[in-house]
């Protein structure tokens, strides 16, 4: 089948292979905004490995400058499947070849979807599961993920941070599954309130990365922002990089978002 994405005037044609489920009501249907790959995790723990994208459609938050308005916005509504987690897990396959290789569960908040059947599905054919969410919401299937990162979202998202939220978020996990943070950084006051959360949990490995300032939740798509999107990652890492010692948080490890540099705000790879 074919599904048409029109987006900020342009209109993309992706050739799908799985057909949408016929009701909407049912709860074991999960919301889908795309299914791409494979390609590489441009962020956190797993930066540099090969994955195929599940993109779960939804979010409980609206930051101000989310990158994927597409999978958040009850605008692109009309765009999301609801599909099982069979379905799903098909193309997962067909797109990687059947080769086992990581499944990244992104959004939107994957976590507001029930994601546990698509996770036993892939580990009965050795696929492994990655899952990035703000930690805003728990669900008991965390426990099956084999890398979980939580991205809580700093002051300049104008979201509101609850810690006790997260607290059981991380009491969901696993013993087997591999838990860091990674925080989108726009500003110094975010660097601050980064540091003060990631020193309550040392066990935890974390990732910071600069914030892509360019997107908002009405963004723009051209080339030449994905150009300018080079030049500003590479003079904020360094502005990221100086104000990390100035700060003396010696034990973050400090990334770009490499999908970002290299595709822009492109959406499917
Ligand atoms: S940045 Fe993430 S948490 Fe924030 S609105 Fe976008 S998808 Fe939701």
């Amino acid at each position: 089948m074919s599904v048409k994405h029109q987006k900020h005037g342009l209109n993309i044609v992706h050739e799908c292979s799985f057909t949408p489920a016929t009701s909407i009501d049912d709860a074991s249907l999960i919301s889908i905004s795309e299914i791409f790959g494979p390609t590489i995790q441009g962020e956190g723990a797993l930066i540099g490995c090969q994955t195929v994208f599940v993109r779960t459609a939804g979010c409980d938050y609206r930051c101000q400058w989310c990158d994927t308005a597409h999978a958040v916005l009850p605008e692109y509504e009309e765009e999301w499947l609801s599909l099982d987690a069979q379905t799903i897990f098909k193309e997962v396959e067909r797109l990687s070849k059947h080769q086992p290789m990581w499944v990244t569960l992104s959004g939107g908040n994957p976590s507001i979807q029930e994601l546990g059947e698509l996770i036993k599905l892939g580990h009965d054919k050795s696929y492994k599961f990655s899952m990035e969410t703000q930690g805003s919401i728990s669900k008991p299937w965390f426990a099956l993920l084999d890398q979980l990162t939580f991205s809580p979202k700093p002051p300049s998202s104008a979201m509101h941070f609850k810690q006790r939220l997260l607290d059981r978020c991380l009491q969901a996990c696993g013993d087997k599954t591999d838990v860091s943070f990674k925080f989108v950084i726009a500003d110094n006051d975010d660097l601050i309130w980064a540091k003060s959360i990631a020193d309550q949990y040392p066990d935890l490995p974390c990732y910071i990365q600069p914030c892509n300032t360019q997107a908002s939740l009405e963004g723009d798509l051209t080339k030449n922002v994905a150009i300018t999107h080079k030049i500003d990652q590479q003079s904020q890492m360094i502005a990221l990089i100086e104000a990390t010692q100035t700060l003396n948080w010696h034990q973050v490890r400090i990334l770009p978002q490499l999908h970002t540099w290299l595709w822009g705000d492109q959406k499917g790879v």
